[in-house]
């Protein structure tokens, strides 16, 4: 491809060449038309004085004028003429009987000079009727010497604007010059409007051609500019992320390296905060991908008008944002900064009419105390964010030292799981489920538990996100299916368990493969296994997840939403997902006692079951008064510490039937 700046090049050399031909044409058309007129001018003469020595006996003869010895050019331009026809009768002066044809110049008059200078014979209105004129004389002496014809412009004539053609022929007389006839010939307006014409063609054309170079010209400028923005739009797009504007990851990389160098060499603070929003995934699954991107482009927003020109705010990758506060100034500062952005972000968001509230979780790393370089600040502002996250999220953290060791810990723990199946360190706990109007168990949820050897009994509230973070989850999940269904097929018919599931396991693709064949190696009735799975979970309405969902259903296993009302407030899964339990979450349990519309949101979820057909069961059930509530209510179901505690399987060796139930639970189990 040619190179923009050389095509421009070649344009205007082009055009510098067409000026420079316009100037050639201009200096040499007068030049050749000046040729044309004399040799038009010297054949007209030659032809005047022939035709004037046959009526008069002039005092010498003409030299032989050889036409053929012209050049190819004057061939050309010139008719081949024959000079013998002039005939005897022609007039002492009718020019018009010369000039056939078409001719640049016209006779104006004539002198026939002898060898000593005088008139010998003169007619029309030649410039000079005697030798007075110093130019005359001196070229009638050339000629005289040469004995050769001669043409010029006659200068004396310039002056007053007649443009003459002085021809002058040697008359010999034994070879030799015995007089010159001199003839004087005007430039006729024909010779004007050739060289007019020929001007005007060249203007014109010049001015087309410059014309059509301009615009070519004009059109490379354009395609320079449109590639000048297409670059510029380019070089816009890897510095910048494409859906919030804000500066991309490579730019935060190259800012935040600047900024740190310029944080040593001033000795000021830098602070570098890693926000994240929470709960991203929900959002998208709940309100659609559109309104999550137009949530994170709102976040963005915000975050960009709180930094404002103070530092540098970047998006990383999905809901993973990065502020750089050059300075940042103290912990606390930074802290405030934080507590403002949270402050701001609690306003919900108006998304297509639907309001939208979120929240982010920020950690932060401080330069120099947390780390002078930025792979250390980075990593330690991610562990600030964690710890937010691990706190309950919408809040911000600052790194701290022992954040480190308990990420060390949480690495340690994630390898441990791997083994804890093989090396027998995980349990099932069961915990009874009852139906209060008949006083009876119905099932047990399995609960699973941890010990570990060294660190000793590890809460699943731990150990679940980090079996589901580093994917062993998977592997515990089917563990857990099978114990289940290994333990329950010893207890007693229609006694149900209900194991837990996690978003990962449903999302894995194993799922039905893996309970199908814990049901066939337990030989239990797959009407006696219920998953349980929260809202979350259920959201992602991937035709996978609802297809499992349903082979499960149809094998009669039932499906439980546990929590529920905790997640975002989508029902739209209700319908689409073969339910057969809601499992009301402990906290409106919890609040039934001192918040009046929990009761109301209670008999709302309790409406739903009667219209879906699907049963309600009430968890974190610790009180008579709210067990008594829920029965006003109209619900039957209930598990919780007032009727047991997780414990071993509760019909296993050792713990025969009912040990494991609570005295109150035995109480109302009667
Ligand atoms: P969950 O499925 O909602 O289980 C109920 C949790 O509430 C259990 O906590 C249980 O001990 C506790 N609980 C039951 N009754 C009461 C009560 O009256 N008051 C209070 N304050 N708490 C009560 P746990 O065993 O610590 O389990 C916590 C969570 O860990 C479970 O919540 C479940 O989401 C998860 N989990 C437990 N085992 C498994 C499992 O095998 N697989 C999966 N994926 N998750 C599990
Ligand atoms: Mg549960
Ligand atoms: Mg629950």
């Amino acid at each position: 491809m040619i190179a923009p700046f050389s095509r421009r090049f070649q344009v205007l050399t082009l055009a510098a060449g067409l000026v420079a031909v316009v100037i050639a044409v201009y200096l040499t058309v007068p030049l050749l038309l000046n040729a044309y007129a004399f040799k038009d001018a010297e054949k007209m003469s030659y032809r005047w004085i022939l035709g004037l020595s046959k009526l008069f006996d002039l005092p010498g003869t003409l030299p032989v004028y050889n036409d053929d010895e012209d050049s190819l050019l004057n061939r050309l331009l010139f008719p081949k003429q024959d000079f013998s026809a002039v005939s005897r009768e022609v007039d002492l002066f009718d020019p018009a009987r010369f000039e056939q044809g078409a001719h640049v110049v016209s006779l104006r008059g004539y002198t026939v000079f002898t060898q000593f200078g005088q008139r010998f014979v003169s007619g029309g209105r030649p410039v000079h009727r005697d030798l007075q004129s110093v130019r005359i004389a001196g070229a009638v002496d050339k000629v005289m010497q040469t004995g050769r014809s001669l043409s010029f412009l006659n200068s004396d004539t310039l002056a007053s604007g007649d443009r003459i053609v002085t021809v002058m022929f040697p008359l010999l007389k034994w070879g030799r010059p015995h007089a010159v006839a001199v003839v004087d010939v005007e430039r006729t307006a024909l010779e004007r409007q050739v060289f007019r014409a020929i001007q005007g063609a060249v203007t014109v054309s010049a001015a087309l051609i410059t014309l059509i170079a301009l615009a070519i010209l004009m059109g490379l400028s354009y395609l320079d500019s449109r590639r000048r923005s297409a670059e510029s739009e380019a070089s816009f797009l890897a510095m910048h992320d494409t859906l919030t504007g804000l500066a991309n990851r490579r730019q935060f990389n190259l800012a935040f390296a600047t900024a740190l160098a310029s944080a040593e060499s001033t000795c000021r603070r830098l602070a570098l905060m890693c926000v994240d929003v929470d709960d991203f995934k929900e959002v998208n699954d709940v309100f659609g991908h559109l309104a999550g991107d137009r949530l994170l482009i709102g976040v963005a927003d915000l975050l960009k008008a709180k930094v404002g020109e103070a530092g540098l705010a970047a998006r990383l990758s999905g809901d993973e944002f990065a502020i750089i506060l050059p300075d940042g100034g103290s912990e606390i500062d930074v802290l405030d900064f934080g507590a403002a952005i949270l402050e701001a972000l609690s306003e919900p968001f108006e998304i297509d009419g639907q309001r939208i509230t979120t929240s982010v979780s920020i950690g932060f790393a401080v330069y120099p105390e947390h780390g002078i370089d930025a792979e250390t600040l980075n990593r330690r502002a991610d562990l600030a964010l964690y710890r937010a996250k691990a706190d309950g999220r919408g809040c911000c953290r600052a790194f701290q030292a022992d954040m480190e060791s308990s990420i060390r810990r949480k690495r340690r723990l994630q390898k441990d799981l791997e083994r804890a199946v093989l090396s027998n360190d995980l349990e099932l706990h069961y915990q009874p489920q009852i139906d209060i109007a008949s006083g009876s168990i119905i099932g047990f949820e399995a609960l699973m538990r941890w010990t570990h050897p060294k660190d000793g009994p590890i809460p699943p509230s731990e150990f679940i996100p980090l079996a589901e973070e580093s994917g062993s989850i998977n592997m515990l999940g089917k563990w857990s299916i099978r114990t289940a269904c290994l333990e329950a097929v010893g207890w007693p018919d229609p006694v149900i368990v209900a194991v837990n599931l996690s978003p990962v396991q449903l999302e894995s693709g194993t799922l039905v493969a893996d309970v199908k064949e814990a049901l066939q190696l337990s030989g239990l009735d797959p009407t006696r296994l219920e998953l349980e799975m929260t809202e979350g979970s259920l959201l992602s309405d991937t035709e996978m997840v609802i297809d499992s969902l349903a082979e499960l259903r149809a094998l009669g296993v039932g499906i439980a939403v546990d929590d529920f009302g905790t997640g975002y407030s989508s029902l739209s899964y209700l319908t689409r997902v073969p339910l057969t339990k809601i499992k009301i979450d402990r906290k409106f349990v919890e609040q039934l006692d001192s918040d009046r519309h929990v009761e109301a949101i209670v008999q709302a979820i309790m409406g739903i079951g009667g219209s879906l057909d699907v049963k309600i069961l009430a968890e974190g059930v610790e009180t008579f008064d709210q067990k008594t509530k829920l029965h006003d209510l109209g619900c039957r179901l209930v598990q919780g510490y007032l009727y047991g505690r997780p414990g071993p399987n509760p019909y296993g060796e050792g713990n025969p039937v009912g040990t494991a139930l609570s005295d109150a639970q035995r109480r109302l189990a009667g």
